[in-house]
């Protein structure tokens, strides 16, 4: 039984995290999506938001075995919370694969139990990144293609709100 934590910010979910999700849930027996907060960050998404855009889409996904959850704090202590033996993180190019690297390097210092598994990005979705996602939001361009539609609605009214 292997059970595996995939950890990000998540700010806002994705076709490019679902991605890694999907092809995630088929390695490992069971698979949390921890969406990190950061006290020191202001996000666009509030965690509670995105852990319910997260459960509509695995509900949609039909993936029961994948559960999200909220988490402050290092992730492998989280991982160890859960009895989880790897992270599961996304690469999307070879500066995604520097900082991915160290990251695993410092985890694994932090706890030598947890391997960390990198999945490379399919093609698709390579240039899908949150930053580009917020850029496109504030010039009113289109992001369909980045994101599901309720992830959508949800980034729309909530930049409504702020013009
Ligand atoms: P963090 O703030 O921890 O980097 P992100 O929410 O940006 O969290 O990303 C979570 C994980 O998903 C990271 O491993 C990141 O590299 C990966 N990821 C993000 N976008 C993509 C994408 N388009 N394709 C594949 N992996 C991605």
């Amino acid at each position: 039984m292997v059970k595996a934590v995939f950890p990000g910010s998540f700010d806002p979910p994705t076709y490019g995290h679902l991605n890694i999700l999907s092809r995630g849930a088929v390695l490992f027996d069971s698979l949390d999506v921890v969406i990190a907060v950061n006290p020191k960050k202001t996000p666009l998404l509030s965690a509670e938001r995105i852990k319910a855009l997260f459960e509509e889409q695995l509900s949609i996904m039909k993936l029961e075995h994948v559960r999200v959850t909220i988490y402050e704090g290092l992730i492998v202590d989280y991982c160890s919370s859960v009895n989880a033996s790897v992270l599961l993180r996304g690469v999307r190019s070879a500066a995604d694969f520097n900082y991915e690297f160290e990251l695993s390097i410092l985890n694994k210092q932090l706890n030598e139990k947890i391997e960390t598994v990198l999945i490379p990005t399919d093609p698709k979705y390579f240039v899908l990144r949150s930053s580009t996602i917020k850029e496109l939001l504030n010039l009113g361009g289109d992001i369909s293609a980045m994101v599901p539609p309720a992830v959508e609605r949800a980034l729309i009214k909530l930049h409504g709100k702020k013009t």
